[in-house]
């Protein structure tokens, strides 16, 4: 089963990632999941159509950037409220945009260019860098050529004026080195209103809740010493889908903490969709900081009636959101560019791929709203 591999993959990644690499093969969206033969994963309603749907059909006509309010002018610093993420003046704020992929694999994305041609042409509020951590060459191993990545984006966010996640992206604890990483990066851009915290992308199966809550304690309290108000993002185990175990036991005494759902909408169909609603309706403030329409491997069809379900679901409750990602592997449902999509972006149609092009007209569609 593709989850499976998958799943034994990851789990030896310091025997396989020079091979997989040296194939050709790399990874896009490497998003374990839910067994496909669990109990809760359910078939569309009656009411729906059968089948994967359609894309959306129009493009939406949006202001010039210059004539647009920048979502950093317009919310400011963001905080909690219960379980909504808030602007300055305490009113509801929803944050739509595009994730960038493994910065291992496709560092030539990671630009001034492309984020500002994210705010440009498809009017994102904010962009998710996502800073590989454990496969060969990435952060544990070339730290200092990550952080260039990493904060080219930032740079280029903050220059743009929108909202940018910091995305440590690792499926396995390393405490030492991500309070190190934190600290560093809360101490230089931690005054800027711009920068969001995502302290561990996807926790798998071995990394327990409270493992994590104390995790989430060590690297938050160092972030806490150079920003006291910034959002943080935190996980949970099995890929951020047992946002339930976060809803029985939160954290305690921090403040300006969300926590991460993740979905990949042919897999996680209304399972998920109704264990977050629980959890909000608990007081969870959720942040779907990586999603796409494919399924969890990435590859397969992008399913738009599942989709869209979770499009209805996040604006129901006001939900963040973040689609995965800017990369162009070789037929891969969840890459938004075709192979050699422009690493400076100015992407013409014939270089985005169905979920490239779905993406983009969507997040038009909410350009201002
Ligand atoms: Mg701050």
């Amino acid at each position: 089963m593709p989850s499976n591999r998958l799943y034994s993959l990851a789990k030896l990644w310091p025997l396989f990632a020079g091979a997989v690499l040296s194939s050709g093969l790399g990874y896009g969206c490497l998003h374990e999941t839910k067994p496909a033969d669990a109990a809760g994963v359910a078939t569309p309603p009656a009411s729906q159509p059968p089948g994967k749907g359609s894309m959306l059909a129009t493009e939406t006509s949006i202001p010039a950037a210059s004539e647009r309010t920048t979502p950093v002018a317009s919310h400011g610093q963001l905080a909690v409220k219960g379980a909504q993420l808030v602007d300055a003046s305490g009113k509801p704020a929803v944050l739509r945009g595009q994730g960038f992929g493994w910065d291992n694999w496709w560092p030539q994305y990671y630009n001034a260019d492309v984020v500002r041609w994210l705010w440009e042409d498809w009017c994102v509020d904010v962009v998710r860098p996502a800073m590989g951590i454990e496969p060969d060459g990435a952060y544990l191993s070339n730290s200092a050529a990550s952080k260039q990545r990493i904060e080219a984006v930032v740079e280029g966010a903050i220059a743009a004026g929108i909202y940018v996640i910091v995305d440590w992206h690792a499926h396995n604890l390393h405490e030492p080195e991500a309070v190190a990483f934190f600290s560093e990066l809360a101490a230089k851009y931690g005054d800027k209103p711009n920068v969001i915290y995502e302290i561990f992308n996807e926790p798998e199966k071995d990394e327990t809740w409270p493992q994590l809550k104390e995790y989430a304690a060590a690297v938050i309290g160092a972030i806490r010493k150079h920003d006291p108000d910034n959002i943080i993002i935190v996980g949970n185990p099995e890929w951020d889908q047992r946002i339930d175990l976060v809803a029985g036991d939160p954290l305690q005494g921090q403040t300006n903490v969300m926590y991460s759902v993740h979905f990949y909408a042919d897999t996680h169909r209304d399972w998920l969709r109704q264990r977050t609603q629980a959890a909000i309706d608990a007081g969870i403030p959720v942040f779907v900081s990586e999603s796409g329409g494919s399924d969890a491997s990435g590859s397969g069809q992008n399913n738009f009636v599942e989709w869209q379900a979770w499009q209805d679901f996040m604006d129901k409750n006001h939900l963040s959101r973040i689609n995965w990602s800017v990369s162009d592997k070789t037929g891969e449902a969840c890459s938004i560019l075709e192979p050699g999509g422009n690493a400076k972006g100015n992407w013409t149609p014939a270089e985005l791929t169905e979920s490239g092009k779905h993406m983009r007209n969507l997040l038009r569609s909410y350009c201002g709203k």
